[in-house]
């Protein structure tokens, strides 16, 4: 009888969990940046998601969404991040050990609670603020913690879902 095989092209740990994350971003309201973090553990189990937006119960529709101006009419004070987020939407216990995957690098706030919350690994794909304060700030954080972060290894790949 011929043996058969599994099939050969199904996505890679990496692709699957930076799509999951590019997914959970199109959930933001953000009209210029959107961003998708996902949180796995060692065993290749997504734990948490998030994505850019304001906290619940703070409405998309009467808060700023401007990037300019005084800094209160701006979206900069009320916005949680995708990494805060899946760090906060949480409830399962310890991240301890944890990889997180996130669509851009982390700014130096979350760089702070992914470091607090215990999570080890930081795969990244966009790094767009390369070089400005908060990007440096990250990165020296990151350094000086241990944790690993690398930049996610696109495939090239195009997913076409129905929904
Ligand atoms: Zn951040």
């Amino acid at each position: 009888m011929e043996k058969i095989r599994k099939r050969s092209g199904y996505i890679s740990w990496d692709e699957y969990f930076m799509g999951v994350s590019k997914l959970a971003a199109m959930r933001s309201k953000d009209p210029n940046t959107q961003v998708g973090a996902c949180i796995v553990s060692l065993e290749n189990k997504i734990l948490s998601m998030g994505y850019n937006g304001f906290p619940n119960g703070v409405s998309d529709d009467e808060f700023p969404w401007a990037r300019e101006g005084d800094e209160v009419d701006t979206k900069y004070p009320y916005v949680t991040h995708s990494e805060m987020n899946a760090i906060l939407n949480y409830r399962g216990g310890s991240l301890e050990g944890t990889k997180l995957y996130v669509t851009l690098f982390p700014c130096n706030e979350c760089a702070k609670a992914i470091i607090q919350a215990g999570i080890k690994t930081v795969v990244y794909d966009d790094d767009k603020y390369d070089g400005t304060p908060s990007n440096v700030a990250a990165k020296r954080l990151f350094n000086a913690a241990g944790i690993r972060y690398y930049r996610y290894q696109a495939t090239g790949r195009k997913v076409e879902i129905d929904l």
